[in-house]
């Protein structure tokens, strides 16, 4: 069987192995079938086989491949810009359950790695927003606001505590939730793979899915190798819906700009600096469009990355920037090494709303991460597994609306490096609230 590359991410050196399974050969048959082995994929077929359900889940490339098993691990039960009361006002009482399951999502996550004993590396330790400004502490403070009252634990840090929790006074305050943390993605990958197959799941890799169509009353799903037959279908491809079959889901793959964030990590830190620098260990994402993040690895190396506009030494300037932004952070670290460097695509769109869509009868889809969406994936893929199993949606978090592809989207993504430089001149300045 031929080898699957993975990026050279610390995820990669560090995760639990897990051996290929087959690619799917033949004809089979699945009550569920789900296309894509990320946390969407792997939640929804944990939550299928819960529900009874034989299921079956055909992923390109391997388990984890794609944004799952590279991205920061920051476990966030907060989305960037799409906020509680905006969803209700968009989606009436479908908006007000997502509401919930956003709010619920990082506890969904840590309570399934409890439950099945994943070995990935998790730690419920809180995810912090510090504000980059004054003016990004009233818009902290109108976010705890707004997410207290759909009853949700955050929490408006003052300056002070802020230092306390950070280890610098760069930042002015900011908002903060308990549920938070982080997680080794791709050990979280592996990890879900393995409950959901010890639940009797079965697992394709090397199975690219080149088309999926409904065909009398089920779905009909091939691979260069096999067919699946499904009562029900997942697509769970997410950023990567056009990367690996270009055909598979071109509206979709549409709705949505992948952009490239790198990411990379430290040499472990000493004892002396660990101490001083976020000690609590939290989780940390500011209120920056060009984002300022880090985290503890479990060998107390900093994960952090960032962005840079144009292809030039990508992987070059990207790293001397983000050293430089924590040295200017933390002024005791000095520019820090970095030992892994690597990159993976965030499904963007034009309001930073994720987006589920139904694909036909029994057919669903999200779309849309911003981001974030490394406990939503989660959430979501348990819910999707929910409505495939036959629960009424009107019980489930599915605010479905159509597919709006970009108009000219191979411009689109062309230019969308370009949004960087928009997002950092809008950091200079003060929001209008
Ligand atoms: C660099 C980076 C950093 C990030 N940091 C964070 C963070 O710290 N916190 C956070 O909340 N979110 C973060 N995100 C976003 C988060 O990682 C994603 O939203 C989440 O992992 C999406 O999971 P998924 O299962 O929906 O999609 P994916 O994990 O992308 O899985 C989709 C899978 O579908 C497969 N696939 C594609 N086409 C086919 C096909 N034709 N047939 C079969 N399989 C196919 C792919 O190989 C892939 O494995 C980050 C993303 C990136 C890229």
């Amino acid at each position: 069987m031929e080898a699957v590359e993975f990026p050279p991410s610390l995820w990669a050196a560090t995760a639990p192995e897990r051996k290929l399974a087959a690619p799917l050969t033949g004809s089979a048959e699945t009550d569920i079938a789900i296309i894509g082995g990320g946390f969407t994929g792997l939640s929804a077929a944990i939550e299928a086989a819960r529900q009874g359900k034989s299921v079956t889940v055909l992923e390109g490339k391997a388990v984890g491949w794609g944004a799952s098993g590279r991205n920061n691990g920051q476990v966030i039960p907060i989305l960037t810009s799409a906020e509680p009361d905006v969803w209700v006002k968009r989606y009436g009482a479908a908006g007000e359950r997502m509401v919930g399951l956003i709010g619920n999502s990082a506890n969904i996550l840590f309570d399934l790695v409890r439950e099945f004993d994943m070995q990935a590396e998790a730690e419920q330790s809180g995810w912090f927003q510090p504000a980059h400004s004054p003016g990004r502490v009233k818009l902290s403070q109108m976010r705890v606001d707004a997410w207290r009252r759909f009853g949700f634990p955050a929490e408006l840090k003052s300056a002070e505590e802020t230092r306390e929790i950070l280890g610098t006074d760069f930042w002015y305050g900011g908002m903060y939730n308990p549920t938070g943390g982080h997680i080794n993605p791709l050990a979280l990958a592996r990890g879900m793979a393995k409950a959901a197959e010890g639940l009797g799941a079965v697992i394709h890799e090397l199975s690219p899915v080149t088309s999926y169509k409904r065909e009398g009353a089920q779905w009909v799903i091939r691979t260069p190798e096999g067919t699946l037959k499904a009562r029900a279908l997942i697509l769970a491809t997410n950023a990567y819906t056009g990367e690996l079959i270009p055909s598979l889901a071109p509206r979709l793959a549409k709705s949505i700009v992948p952009v490239l964030s790198w990411q990379m990590s430290t040499e472990p830190l000493g004892d002396n600096l660990r101490s001083k620098i976020l000690p609590g260990r939290q989780a940390v994402s500011d209120t920056r469009g060009d984002l300022r993040f880090f985290r503890y690895d479990a060998r107390n190396r900093l994960i952090t990355g960032g962005a840079v506009m144009g292809s030039y030494d990508i992987a070059n300037r990207v790293r001397r920037k983000a050293a430089q932004s924590l040295a200017e952070a933390f002024p005791d670290l000095g520019v820090p090494e970095m030992t892994h460097v690597w990159s993976g695509y965030i499904g963007m769109n034009w309001d930073r709303f994720p987006r589920v869509h139904r694909l036909g009868p029994d057919g669903w889809a999200w779309i849309g991460c911003n981001g974030r969406g490394v406990a939503l994936g989660t959430a979501l893929g348990r819910e999707l597994a929910r409505a495939a199993s036959g629960i009424d949606e009107n019980e489930l978090a599915l605010p479905v609306s159509e597919p709006q592809p970009f108009p000219v989207h191979a411009a689109v993504r062309r230019l969308a490096p370009t949004y960087l430089a928009w997002l950092k001149r809008k950091d200079l300045s003060e929001p209008k609230l």
